[in-house]
């Protein structure tokens, strides 16, 4: 598996350090919606992770899914969470009272319908019923009193009451108001209103009553003439025939008069059973009603205690697994591998994966520390910071600059390439007092001032940012982070970009200026403090590399051996300081004239050996022939003077002459002593001649 914290693990890694991986994957596990990778994971880890969210998802149906997901509030934001928990309970709240108060009016209005329209229904039927029997009892009176003001006061008030029947009947068809004439105290009920009956059947027993009613007013005509006779009420009575028809009248009159009631009281009754029926239909509804809320005051309360518990349980688990890595970190005891298992989307969840990111940064910060105290030099150094910029960060192009020993030049150490990634006009790397990170030591950024810095040659709407890095006082090197286009050189994420830049800055500072104390004190114990060249010991430790490397190019290697002449005469005649101020002239004079690859050594007291790569049998020669024009034509000023010295030179080559470097150093002693005897201020190269023993 690859970290994704490659530079700190690549090859250049030369020691084979094996840190510890800062691996550590977190786990977005919502309840539905398993799956997903956040931050810096692992490529492949985010990958598979997706893959196996695909497989599990795909065989659900969208609208489960997003069933499931409405249900699903741990997702929402804190604030979204509390509205839908208030807007759900609002809502169950309001369904219970909506149940209560559509049950309530319900009732209310359907009893008010009742009491409107049966009752009125029931009593008018009564009412009938009662006037139908005392209009039966009139005309029976009729019959039987034989004074003619009782006679037709019966007759009156049997028609009368007919006559209200009818009315009340009537109002009961159409509907309307309804004040009973009550006989005995000739004075009108309370008044009630009627609404008309609309049921079919019913409307059809009233009109039957009432036609019933028309048939008995007729036979009240009927009676009242035939009791009248021929003036003479007795005589109706006494005439056999004429009481006959009476009697037949009366008994035809008693009968519809059942019937009229008999069809009055079925009608009546069909009324109350009808308010029966109406009264167990409420009771039934008001029972609903109860269940009704009674089951929605329990779902109500399970969805609460329900989200209570989820939502309460999240903050819970996520708070805690928060506060004991925060007490782990500020007591050092955190373990850098594990993560808050991060459950949710909400900003607890966005917390915890902050949480994890500062915790994997922590992480891959100590492990760079480790990491780059254990590298060799301040380049490997710089080009895993280099390598952490490009990779980690983001940034577009990452360029690190060293700042050369003697402070003058600065140099690409990331990316080796240099060349090819170059922000900065050329000459900036030839003095590196032109830049301004290094001049000043302080950041420069595009962002705070446009063309801020004018050897930066990107394009329009690019961007930079300049870190110095301060080793010990001076900027040692520089960083530069460069960003491509407006939209890459958004200045909130640059800054959050450069805040990391700048930890991983603050965690390699104190390791650069070790590497670099370490380096310069090494330069300082293989080179010579006068001249400046390397010395014996340098030579010693490198020759095995040096001719390695001729080897494998099948290259020359040149080795010229120099030695002043007369030189004991110099620091007789003019002190030892002026034969040191010889020895540093002829130094300088010899540096000019080799390449920088050449290798200049001081082998001895007045002698410098000088070791040249790529070279030629004839490129040796030239070289040793130009040295000694140079140093025969140097004046030396010296107290009250100059004083001019002449340097005899021996050479060899390797592996013209020998195999063996040691060997050759010799042959080039051996030419150089045959110089001298020559007469000095000459060149020679080394010839088998000049040497007769078999080993040096
Ligand atoms: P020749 O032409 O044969 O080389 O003559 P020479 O006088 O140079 O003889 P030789 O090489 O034997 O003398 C070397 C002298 O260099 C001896 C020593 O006093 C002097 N010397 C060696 N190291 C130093 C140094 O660091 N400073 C000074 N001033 N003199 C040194
Ligand atoms: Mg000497
Ligand atoms: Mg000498």
């Amino acid at each position: 598996m690859k970290n994704r914290f490659n530079p700190l693990y690549s090859s250049e890694n030369k020691e084979g350090e094996t840190s510890a991986s800062c691996s550590g994957t977190y786990e977005e596990r919502c309840p539905d919606e398993v799956g997903g990778s956040a931050g810096n994971g692992e490529a492949e880890n985010i990958q598979s992770h997706d893959n196996s969210k695909m497989l599990r998802t795909a065989g659900i149906p969208l609208i489960v899914r997003k069933i499931k997901s409405l249900f699903n509030i741990c997702d929402l934001p804190i604030r979204k969470k509390f509205f839908f928990y208030s807007l759900g309970a609002t809502f169950w709240i309001l369904v219970i009272s909506a149940i209560g108060l559509i049950t309530m009016f319900d009732m209310s209005s359907k009893s008010q319908q009742m009491v409107e329209r049966i009752w009125p229904q029931e009593k008018t039927a009564n009412i009938v019923i009662r006037k139908l029997r005392g209009a039966n009892i009139s005309v029976h009176n009729i019959t039987i009193f034989t004074d003619a003001d009782s006679v037709h006061g019966d007759f009156r008030r049997a028609k009368g009451t007919l006559a209200d029947s009818r009315l009340y009947l009537n109002t009961l068809l159409q509907g309307g108001q309804i004040a009973d004439h009550m006989l005995a105290t000739d004075q009108f009920s309370e008044p009630y209103r009627v609404l008309p009956v609309r049921a079919a059947e019913k409307r059809e027993a009233i009109g039957s009553a009432m036609a019933k009613i028309l048939e008995l007013d007729k036979l009240v005509d009927k009676v009242y003439i035939d009791a009248q006779g021929d003036g003479e009420k007795l005589t109706a009575f006494r005439d056999p025939r004429t009481r006959k028809v009476l009697i037949d009248t009366i008994s035809r009159y008693d009968t519809i008069t059942r019937d009229a009631v008999t069809m009055l009281n079925d009608y009546a009754i069909g009324v109350s059973q009808e308010w029966g029926r109406f009264s167990s239909l409420m009771r039934y509804r008001f029972n609903l009603a109860i269940l009704l809320i009674s089951i929605t005051l329990f779902v109500t309360l399970a969805l609460a205690v329900f989200y209570w518990k989820l939502m309460s349980g999240a903050f819970e688990r996520h708070l805690n697994a928060m506060i004991g890595q925060i007490r782990a970190l500020s007591s050092g005891e955190l373990d850098l591998t594990k993560k808050i298992d991060q459950t949710s989307k909400d900003e607890l969840g966005s917390l915890s994966v902050e949480l994890n990111k500062l915790i994997d940064t922590i992480g891959n910060v100590t492990t760079f520390k480790k990491v780059i105290e254990g590298d060799e030099s301040t380049e490997d150094i710089y080009m895993r910071l280099g390598k952490i910029f490009d990779t980690e960060l983001g940034i577009d192009d990452c360029v690190v600059y060293e700042i050369s020993g003697n402070k003058k030049t600065m140099e690409i150490v990331y990316p080796t390439s240099g060349g090819l990634r170059m922000h900065c006009r050329g000459e900036v790397q030839l003095d590196c007092e032109l830049c301004r990170a290094k001049r000043t030591g302080l950041l420069v950024s595009s962002r705070d001032f446009t063309d801020v810095c004018r050897y930066f040659t990107g394009s329009d709407g690019d961007g930079h940012l300049c870190i110095p890095v301060v080793l010990g006082g001076n900027v040692g090197g520089v960083v530069q982070l460069v960003c491509r286009g407006v939209n890459n050189c958004d200045r909130t994420i640059l800054e959050r970009k450069i805040t990391k830049a700048q930890q991983y800055l603050r965690e390699a500072q104190p390791v650069l200026e070790a590497k670099r104390l370490m380096r310069t004190l090494k330069e300082s114990s293989l080179r010579d403090g006068l001249t400046g060249f390397y010395n014996r010991r340098f030579l010693e430790e490198c020759s095995e590399n040096l001719v390695a490397g001729a080897q494998r190019r099948k290259s020359m290697l040149g080795l010229l051996m120099c030695d002043l002449d007369y030189f004991k005469e110099t620091n007789d005649v003019y002190g030892h300081d002026v034969g040191d101020m010889v020895l540093k002239e002829t130094s300088s004079v010899i540096r000019k004239s080799v390449r920088a690859s050449d290798m200049a050594v001081r082998f001895g007291g007045e002698e410098f050996l000088l070791v040249l790569t790529e070279t030629s049998s004839e490129g040796i020669l030239v070289l040793a022939e130009k040295i000694r024009t140079a140093v025969e034509e140097t004046r030396v000023n010296v107290p009250g003077g100059s004083i001019k010295k002449t340097i005899s030179i021996g050479a060899s080559e390797l592996p013209g002459d020998t195999q063996n470097f040691w060997e050759a150093i010799k042959f080039a002693d051996v030419a150089l002593y045959k110089a001298k005897e020559a007469g000095r201020n000459k060149v020679l190269k080394f010839t088998r001649d000049m040497w007769n023993q078999d080993r040096y």
